[in-house]
């Protein structure tokens, strides 16, 4: 087999062979097909597409890339969620205990964050001593014992895709509906859950731009999922301003326990209490009103945010910074930024305010730049809300000075102001079950 005849046929649109897929993957992986003819094939992917048979090929080629999770002690009990990346999204911080509360077993594999977007991982390392490495024996014992785990990825999970994702990164590639849906949905693959809720975001922090857009992918990945054999639903959510009120690593901790400790209401546990019924409807094969009850009980029994606290102490977290969240670290320095005008806030650009974030030190613009923890952004007017000039549009946080002024900018420009007042989004767009 050619890889000159395999790029060949995808540009000239005929459909791939399982065994073409296969030879690109594996040779790939191996090194032996170099990098311009990977990039020719995604770009061909690109324009022409693939068929449910191609990509569930190719998804699930690249899962047995590497290691593969087996959770199969768990039976239907295991669940995971993906968000497909957000401005502020904690949502896996206050969801993993709320469905482990309820007796799921929340096995969760996070990523950092890179780019305008926040990662799981870096969030949870604000908390001292939490351990985002586990053995797979200390992994497994913890699942069976508490319910819930959330551990950086293992170095060996879905090695096709770090490639191509990497390759895909600079060959303007990454928004290919079969690309994305065959990454994402091979990491799900190999993590090893037999439910999975993905949180599709649409909007200015979002890939996906429009609703529309967003609907095509999470269709495609919701029927990968079930032709793998898993349960699984996707929930289209809105991600065209940051998701609540803290955008940044420790100050998210802290508004995730405050949802959990103290019933703070808002979006975020909206979101939070749609994703869990999902959840908690696969698991448990009810109906979503039963499961959206249990959920909402977890957190008003503080059910939820005893697990949270054990989870964090079992894995090595100091568990006081959770009772007492002002323990954590403070910034040296913060600056209020205010409105310069009278309306109604129309449009808040979540990725122009996600790089707001990293300026302040609190995201990464490369790989190895390293993380300020209380670095960040308080939100304190949100889309929709009436503001005067002089008001208070929300607080920066960092530990260097000179990066409040030009970390102000960036929140200035993100934020369209009008004198109507505006239509909302809806907060869950759609769910495709
Ligand atoms: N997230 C992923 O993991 N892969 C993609 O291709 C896009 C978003």
């Amino acid at each position: 087999m050619r890889m000159c005849d395999i790029i060949k046929n995808k540009r000239d649109g005929i459909e791939l062979t399982d065994d073409e897929i296969r030879f690109f993957i594996k040779e790939y992986t191996a090194g032996n097909i170099p990098d311009y003819q990977a990039s020719a094939l995604t770009m061909a992917i690109y324009f022409r597409g693939m068929t449910d048979r191609e990509t569930l090929t190719l998804t699930k080629e690249m899962a047995v890339s590497g290691d593969m999770v087996n959770l199969s002690e768990f039976g239907n009990m295991s669940v995971d969620k993906h968000s497909t990346g957000g401005v502020g999204d904690k949502t896996s911080l206050i969801i993993a205990p709320i469905v482990a509360s309820c007796g799921g077993k929340v096995t969760k594999m996070s990523g950092r964050g890179l780019g305008h977007t926040g990662g799981t991982i870096d969030k949870l390392e604000s908390i001292p001593g939490y351990r985002t490495s586990l053995s797979t024996e200390e992994f497994m014992a913890q699942v069976k014992k508490v319910g819930v785990a959330v551990v950086g990825q293992s170095g060996n999970l879905t090695p096709a895709d770090k490639k191509l994702y990497a390759l895909r990164d600079v060959t303007a590639t990454v928004d290919s509906i079969p690309l994305i849906t065959s990454s994402i949905m091979s990491k799900k693959l190999a993590a090893g859950s037999h439910n999975i809720v993905l949180d599709v975001k649409v909007g200015s922090g979002a890939f996906m731009k429009t609703p529309e857009e967003a609907r095509i992918l999470a269709e495609k990945m919701v029927r990968i999922g079930k032709m793998s054999g898993r349960n699984i639903r996707a929930l289209i959510t809105d991600m065209d301003s940051p998701l609540g009120d803290a955008v940044g690593n420790a100050l998210e901790v802290i508004e995730a326990v405050d949802v959990l400790k103290n019933g703070k209401r808002g979006h975020l546990r909206d979101i939070c209490l749609a994703l869990t019924t999902n959840m908690l409807s696969l698991i448990y094969g009810i109906d979503d009103d039963e499961a959206y009850d249990m959920a909402r009980d977890a957190i008003d029994s503080k059910r939820a945010y005893e697990k949270m606290k054990e989870w964090i102490a079992a894995q090595g977290g100091d568990v006081r910074y959770i009772e007492d969240v002002s323990l954590f670290k403070k910034s040296k320095y913060s600056a209020e930024v205010l409105s310069k005008e009278d309306g109604y806030i129309l449009s808040m650009n979540a990725e122009a305010i996600g790089n707001a974030s990293i300026v302040l030190g609190a995201g990464r613009a490369y790989k190895e730049d390293t993380i300020d923890h209380s670095a960040g952004i308080i939100i304190s007017k949100t889309k929709g809300d009436r503001v005067k000039r002089g008001d208070v549009l929300c607080t920066l946080y960092s530990d260097r000075q000179d990066s409040l002024d030009p970390a102000a900018e960036h929140y200035l420009s993100a934020i369209r102001i009008t004198k109507e007042k505006p239509q909302q989004n809806p907060l869950v767009y759609t769910t495709v079950k």
